[in-house]
């Protein structure tokens, strides 16, 4: 493989985005027929969020409905992607010294990666393995992680995390339903200005004077510490793409790695 496969960080806001068309599932799409088509996907979901770094490692990952009081219609979504055992065993490989644990039974995959891959890839035929996010670790553990998967973008591998890089439901605001609070846009263009010039210093945000309004749990913005990873190994600065705020308190930018 001459071209490393892209590598994407996607703000995916309401589990709903899978349901709507809008203007983030639109450029969600547009994400699948702009990139290669790959071997498999590797997405590391905010919502795989345990005390434990682990694959999924099923040749049939479940859809999991991981969320409450929504319509019927999104329980029934179903995302029949196959898993990809062999895959799991090469992550795990790849990451070494790094342990990575095999799921074979409690995971599969959550809405933070089948509410954009709905959109990105419609027919669920490429496999999907996810990664979890280990909430005992600190910031510079995912970053390195992140940094050490680099060799599976050489091998077809496109690498989606998902989460949101200003993430505080405490604060969502329904009146402003297309905007945000200063505090979240500030945050949010330091974290953009960084990913473009200072990917591998991804983790001064955490001293970002508006991070704890921000960024009160870390398991929205952990995501993208492993696309700063990629982008630092890679001596490249990422892409924001579909800019944009939700109710306040979320942002919905994207941030593109080997792809214009
Ligand atoms: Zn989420």
């Amino acid at each position: 493989m001459s071209e490393p496969m892209p590598a994407m960080f996607v703000g995916h806001g309401s589990p709903m985005n899978a349901l709507e068309t809008n203007r983030y599932s639109r450029a969600w799409a547009d994400l699948g027929r702009a990139a290669p088509r790959p071997r498999a996907i590797l997405a590391i979901s905010a919502h795989w969020y345990i005390n434990a770094t682990a694959v999924t490692a099923m040749a049939k990952p479940k859809t999991i409905h991981d969320f409450y009081g929504f319509p019927d219609e999104l329980f029934a979504v179903d995302y029949s992607a196959p898993g990809d055992p062999e895959l799991a065993v090469e992550i795990a490989d790849v990451v070494k010294p790094t342990w990575v644990g095999q799921d074979t039974d409690s995971w599969g995959l959550d809405h933070g990666t089948w509410s954009i891959l709905v959109h990105m890839y419609p027919q669920p035929d490429i496999p999907v393995v996810q990664l979890s996010i280990d909430a005992s670790k600190d910031a510079d553990y995912h970053l390195n992680l992140g940094a050490a998967l680099a060799p599976l973008r050489q091998r077809g591998v496109l690498i989606l995390a998902s989460g949101n890089v200003v993430h505080n439901l405490r604060q969502l605001d329904w009146q402003q339903p297309d905007h945000a609070y200063p505090w979240a846009t500030e945050y949010n263009q330091a974290a953009t200005q960084l990913m473009g010039e200072r990917p591998g210093d991804i983790t001064e945000l955490l001293g970002h004077q508006h991070h704890n309004l921000a960024a009160p749990t870390p398991d929205h913005l952990l995501p993208l510490l492993y696309i700063a990873g990629l982008a630092a190994t890679a001596k490249a600065g990422t892409t924001p793409a579909t800019d944009g705020y939700a109710m306040g308190s979320l942002s919905m930018t994207s941030h593109l790695l080997g792809l214009a």
